[in-house]
């Protein structure tokens, strides 16, 4: 066997291909891709490591355009904490990330920038297409975001910054000049992402007319416009959003942040294919109940069966979900075929982006993949064709 590039035979599984199908047979991996699904001649399967699936689903990796971290990291705390960070997301399911930053535009936070960006590059346990910055054009506070008018020079200093590893902005659309702003992050390849906003409908489609694509923690931090007339219920960024086609949304599924129903009205509006699935996940996602550090200057805790709150205060202090949690929660929830739901965790996002043969179950694409427990617990996630994780 070749050791740099493992080859290996899944027998017997339920091959997952979100939109399309779920249907039974075996997958073969090699040289970072999914060679061949479906019936595979034997003759094919020599020096393969081989597997027996007992049945059990395979389905792309997950893909998760909106994390902050994951156990007792930070991606933006140090370069070392970013690394460690990756290198356990194979146990939840996860094969892609943007890892999301909130801005803090002072001295020595370029640099910082600079230092994960410099790091993407040597990250295997994951792929990092590149970051999102969640800010710092924003026009609505929450989780320390900054609030500032939009700014071309500072835009490009944060361009400039991330290495041409940008992937993502979050902006708001009543954000004082983000119009120039949304085209210059178009020019430059970055998705626009709408976020933290109690936008009129008019500024809404400004903004998605200038080529935003994306609504993130859709409903978390989206307020409608004050009521004018008593009686009339005001319509702001979240109908216009759910209005137009060229939007997606993602939501944070962890049942706290969203009410399923908000999800299944999206899921109405546009169809399940631009629905996406997202943690939002700061420190204490993954871990056991119990009560943890943080570099905020407080203390968290972590309970089962309810997001990371403030130790004392005991208000929300982001959120504590893992992909494969969201997924388990979805495939509750949303009672749509199972493919169609697999999709919002992993090809929605990945056509989101646009990113080519990731999140596709077809020969020929990369091979992220995770197979998955009988009780939808991650048994083994594969990123480029190599084990991430592996349940003992
Ligand atoms: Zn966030």
């Amino acid at each position: 066997m070749n050791e740099d590039n493992p080859s290996y035979y899944l027998e017997n599984v339920r091959i997952v291909d979100p939109g399309n199908s779920v249907s039974s047979g075996n997958a073969l991996i090699r040289n970072g891709r999914i060679e061949a699904l479906g019936i595979i001649d034997p003759a094919q399967v020599d020096s393969c490591e081989r597997i027996d699936g007992q049945g059990r689903l395979l389905t792309p990796g997950l893909i998760d355009v909106h994390t902050h971290g994951i156990l007792q990291y930070l991606y933006t705390t140090s370069r070392q904490d970013f690394l460690l960070a990756c290198s356990e997301l194979g146990q939840f399911g996860t094969t892609t990330i943007l890892p999301t930053i909130v801005p803090q535009v002072e001295p020595g936070w370029f640099e910082q920038l600079s230092e994960i960006a410099d790091a993407i590059p040597e990250v295997t346990s994951v792929n990092v297409p590149g970051l999102h910055l969640e800010g710092p054009f924003l026009a609505i506070k929450g989780s320390a975001a900054p609030t500032l008018p939009g700014d071309l020079k500072l835009l490009d200093e944060i361009i400039a910054a991330c290495r041409g590893r940008m992937s993502a902005m979050s902006v708001s659309p009543e954000t004082p000049n983000i119009i120039p702003v949304i085209d210059r992050l178009f020019e430059n390849g970055t998705k626009v992402f709408l976020t933290h906003t109690r936008a009129s409908p008019e500024q809404t489609e400004a903004a998605i007319e200038a080529g935003a694509t994306h609504a993130t923690h859709f409903y978390d931090v989206f307020y409608a416009p004050d009521e004018k007339d008593p009686g009339v219920r005001p319509v702001g960024a979240v109908e216009s959003i759910l209005a137009d086609q060229r939007v997606s949304v993602d939501f944070i599924c962890d049942g706290i942040h969203v009410h399923p129903t908000a999800i299944r009205a999206a899921i109405a509006a546009k169809g399940s294919r631009k629905v996406c699935l997202i943690t939002d996940a700061v420190i204490g996602a993954g871990l056991p109940p119990d009560i943890y550090d943080t570099p905020w200057g407080f203390q968290i805790r972590v309970k089962e069966g309810d997001a990371p709150r403030h130790a004392t205060n005991g208000t929300l202090s982001g959120s504590g979900l893992t992909m494969d949690e969201g997924m388990r929660n979805l495939l509750k929830w949303i009672d749509r075929p199972e493919h169609e739901i697999w999709g919002m965790g992993s090809t929605n996002p990945a056509r989101m982006l646009e990113l080519a043969d990731t999140g596709a179950m077809k020969a020929g694409a990369s091979a992220d993949l995770v197979l998955w427990d009988f009780d939808l617990r991650v048994s083994h996630t594969w990123v480029n064709g190599r084990l991430s994780f592996q349940r003992e």
